[in-house]
């Protein structure tokens, strides 16, 4: 792959700064010793989303939001390269992370891919804006890892042509702040396994649907566990044909696995390390071999990172899908963040606090070999379908 950018793209590149420069109010100051420039814990939830709202729409407002998405969708049109390079440019400018990323990130993609023009009409550009802040409906208290085993019921309705849906769904982000939610749940009764399944979109404020918030690691509580009785879906909320929701589901999940945030995160991992090789510095830890070696390690597992998405990137240029390898991706990121989050506490050593951002930043990366599909699982699926070993037996 040709790796230089072209005149256009050196032009996209300047006017994403140039915009980013002048509307991104700075929220560290890189020459602080107190400040490591990664998330601080969030006190206020509702004041932050509140924040990310706000921030979300002014960004659409320019024109900077789901940017390969169709203008008539409220994006500009823009080409693989341009989204990488958006990516990249949005990271290094501090700017926060977008309050609607699963609407964003996964709903967007899948009614692009799988939805009619009417229901793109009628939900991309309130994603975009983040007027309608969307969740994903699909992990279960017993199907996670294994989500074809999932057992929530989606019923036709007579009355309405629709279906009535019920279930229990968890580990559902931002589930409390959701106007709807992309719902994974069983069409066809006395099914199992991938079959039989439907992608119907939930109003997250429906009559059956109560939500309770699960407080993570870190002590925030940003995801949730959803309960679902007998939640009224009209027949235009679903997404794809009916039974073929395991199809219009991997959509989802390959784009959760690979294609919008390891751009982002090289780069803001290029800003931990930076910061990480500053502070070593600072507290003469260089010499230690333990933090070198740690700083190394991070070092290379970013280099495979980047290397990775540049595959990448060479194949969404080309016009191709995410496929299995958006596996080798999520896997390679979470390796790197929780590497990088061992090497920062190694760096601030035994005499560190024992709360601040680079230990909330440790609890955090505990999640990222989890969510979105566990590191187990990604071997799995590189096992499997990229190196072609035998498949594990299934039930
Ligand atoms: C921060 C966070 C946010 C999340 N947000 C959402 C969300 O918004 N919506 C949503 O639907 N879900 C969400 N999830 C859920 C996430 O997708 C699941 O946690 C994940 O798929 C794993 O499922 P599980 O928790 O049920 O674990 P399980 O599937 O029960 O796995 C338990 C253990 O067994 C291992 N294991 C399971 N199967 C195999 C196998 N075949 N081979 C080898 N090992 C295996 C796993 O690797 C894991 O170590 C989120 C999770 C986290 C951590």
């Amino acid at each position: 792959m040709d790796l230089s950018l072209t005149e256009t793209e050196q032009r996209f590149a300047h006017d994403v700064r140039a915009w980013l420069e002048a509307n991104v109010v700075p929220t560290r100051d890189a020459d602080s010793d107190a400040d490591s420039g990664i998330s601080e814990h969030v006190d206020d939830l509702v004041e932050t989303i509140g924040r990310g709202r706000a921030w979300q729409s002014k960004l659409a407002g320019a024109g900077w939001v789901g940017i390969n998405w169709p203008e008539e969708y409220g994006g500009r049109g823009a080409s693989p390269v341009e989204v990488a390079i958006f990516n990249a440019e949005y990271a290094r400018s501090g700017a926060p992370q977008l309050v609607n990323r699963v609407g964003i990130n996964l709903a967007g993609p899948t009614l692009l891919a799988h939805g009619t023009p009417e229901q793109c009409r009628r939900w991309l550009p309130a994603i975009v804006s983040a007027e309608e802040i969307w969740c994903q409906l699909f992990s279960e208290p017993g199907a996670g890892s294994d989500l074809s085993g999932l057992v929530t019921r989606a019923e036709p309705d007579p009355g309405t042509g629709g279906w009535r849906v019920s279930g229990q769904k968890v580990w559902t982000s931002y589930a409390q702040f959701a106007r709807y939610g992309l719902c994974l749940a069983r069409t066809e009764p006395g099914t199992t396994g991938p079959r039989g399944l439907s992608l119907v979109v939930v109003d997250m404020e429906a009559a059956g649907v109560e939500i309770r918030p699960l407080v993570q690691i870190t002590g925030e509580a940003e995801f949730n566990e959803v309960f679902l009785e007998d939640v009224a879906v009209p027949a235009g909320h679903l997404v794809g044909p009916a039974g073929q929701g395991w199809t219009v589901a991997s959509t989802t999940l390959a784009h959760e696995r690979g294609t919008n945030f390891p751009f982002k995160e090289e780069v803001v991992h290029e800003g931990y390390l930076a910061r990480l090789f500053t502070l070593a510095a600072r507290n003469g830890a260089l010499d230690d071999p333990d933090v070198s070696d740690a700083l190394v390690d991070a070092y290379v597992s970013l280099v495979v990172l980047r290397t990775h998405n540049w595959r990448t990137l060479s194949k969404l240029a080309r016009g191709g899908e995410p496929g299995p390898e958006s596996s080798w991706v999520k896997l390679t990121w979470s390796d790197m963040t929780q590497q990088m989050s061992e090497a920062a506490l190694a760096v601030e050593g035994p005499a560190s606090g024992l709360w601040g951002p680079w230990q909330r930043q440790w609890l955090w990366s505990k999640a990222a070999s989890i969510a979105g599909g566990t590191s187990e699982v990604q071997r799995n699926v590189i096992g499997e379908r990229i190196l072609g070993l035998p498949r594990e037996q299934r039930r």
